[in-house]
């Protein structure tokens, strides 16, 4: 009960990739820059495990970026070919790649990583794919001109990957889906058929993480015009609660979202931000557990899922280190009154 977890990434060592910044270059090149993906990737694993944390990931340790570092591993993409484009209704630029061709999954993308994680753990593992309409908005299109038939086409690569980790002994596959807080409509038309294509057939837990971003300047600009209720999950949890996808990852520490929308989400399980990570500032163990006992009194303890509101990839080490060691005390905290 209230197993803990994380949204996704934690930021890299810096002997692997440029500290505090997304799309972080990486500091290795080749045959060591593959090596030292995988040691991260099982020092992520252990850092996780000492903190408490109960479900641990791979802490996105081998991707630049948790979209792009997906689509490297797909053909019908030129990543020579990088396009400047406002992004999430233009919130922010972003050097993007194009689409040039049929996309289609080349290989395994994450196998690597995924088994590694899997040998050094005996906990539930985690593994994050961006979602198909978030692929959609990072992406210049010079192939489909269809937006639908883009997300469609990618949601297939997805799902041949989603399966292969599954295989791999992966227990939950999360989605990452922030533009479903930017296309409210368009989740409602097309982007859930694409998410769930993309977890067709898949039997081990799944679930989509929506968001309002890192803790970037453009995003923290951007919650300050949504005023003081955020209410965009009001439109788009009824359309999951109606889904297959088993779960959703939201923010709910320091944020403006009325957390009765919970109950739109009926019975999928909830993984509930009790970690804000738009600050430096360490939770007490006690804001954690304050912060789940305000989820529990709309989402029962047995589908709470207390986790990071994003994930923390440009923090620094030491602070996401303290996070997560205030995640794991503060669910315990209220295991305990619980039992
Ligand atoms: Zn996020």
């Amino acid at each position: 009960m209230l197993e803990t977890t994380i949204a996704g990434s934690l930021p890299k060592p810096s002997w692997l990739a440029k500290p505090l910044m997304l799309w972080a270059p990486w500091q290795l090149e080749g045959d060591r820059l593959a090596e030292g993906k995988i040691d991260a990737t099982v020092l992520s694993i252990k850092e996780q495990e000492d903190a408490g944390i109960d479900i641990v990931s791979d802490g996105e340790q081998a991707r630049q970026h948790f979209v792009h570092g997906f689509l490297v591993g797909l053909d019908g993409i030129d990543f020579d070919k990088k396009v400047v484009m406002g992004i999430r209704k233009d919130r922010y630029k972003a050097e993007v790649p194009s689409v040039t061709g049929p996309i289609r999954r080349r290989g395994p993308v994450h196998s690597a990583e995924a088994r590694a994680a899997r040998v050094h753990t005996r906990r539930k593992l985690k593994f994050t794919l961006p979602g198909p309409m978030t692929i959609v908005d990072t992406i210049a299109d010079n192939h489909y001109g269809d937006k639908v038939k883009m997300a469609m086409a990618f949601a297939e690569a997805l799902n041949e990957e989603a399966r292969e980790l599954e295989k791999l002994g992966v227990d939950v596959i999360q989605f990452d889906e922030p533009a479903f807080n930017v296309y409210m409509d368009e989740v409602r038309d097309w982007g859930i058929v694409a998410l769930e294509r993309a977890a067709q057939g898949v039997t081990c837990k799944t679930a989509v993480h929506i968001c309002y971003g890192y803790g970037i300047k453009a995003n923290i600009d951007w919650k300050a015009t949504l005023g003081s209720e955020w209410r965009q999950y009001e439109l788009t949890f009824p359309v999951i609660a109606r889904s297959k996808i088993g779960g959703v990852s939201l923010e709910c520490a320091n944020s403006h979202v009325p957390l009765d929308l919970m109950k739109l989400l009926e019975d999928k399980d909830v993984l509930a931000g009790a970690i804000d990570v738009a600050n430096e500032r360490i939770e007490t163990p006690e804001d954690v557990a304050a912060n789940i006992r305000a989820a529990l009194k709309f989402v029962p303890a047995n589908r709470l899922y207390p986790c990071t509101n994003c994930g923390m990839a440009p923090l620094a080490r030491d602070v996401a280190m303290g996070k997560l060691k205030s995640l794991a005390a503060g669910a315990a905290i209220v295991r305990r009154e619980l039992a």
